[in-house]
């Protein structure tokens, strides 16, 4: 299987041939790290006068969104390189969990493209 990015317009790049699954035991780690940050920020906040009635439930439940949102993710890369499927520049990331059809924004030009699976 490969991975290509694809532009709202169907302009298309090629973003990956790895086939690179995450355990359930990596993505559960991984999300609990985004989740144990949250909450240290909700725990520092305590302490802010006033915002700490809107920071304190917003990091909590902040939290628990990041989590919900990093467990969907299936594949993982160390350290990727693609092209911009819309001004052509080059993009790099590193630690990247992905799923098909998640969207990622180009570092250049902040346009936005859906990682999509291939057959090939
Ligand atoms: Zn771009």
């Amino acid at each position: 299987m490969s991975w290509i990015l694809q532009t709202n317009d169907y302009k298309q790049s090629f973003f990956s041939h790895d086939e690179n699954r995450c355990s359930l035991k990596q993505r559960t780690l991984s999300a609990l790290k985004k989740v144990l940050l949250f909450w240290i920020f909700a725990i520092a906040s305590i302490v802010v006068p006033l915002l700490h009635f809107i920071l304190v439930p917003g990091f909590l439940i902040g939290g628990v969104i990041a989590f919900r949102l990093h467990m969907r993710n299936t594949h993982y890369l160390d350290n990727v390189q693609f092209l911009c499927p819309n001004c052509g520049k080059g993009n790099t990331q590193k630690k990247f969990y992905f799923f098909s059809g998640k969207r990622i924004r180009c570092s250049h030009c902040s346009h936005q493209a859906s990682i999509i699976a291939t057959a090939s």
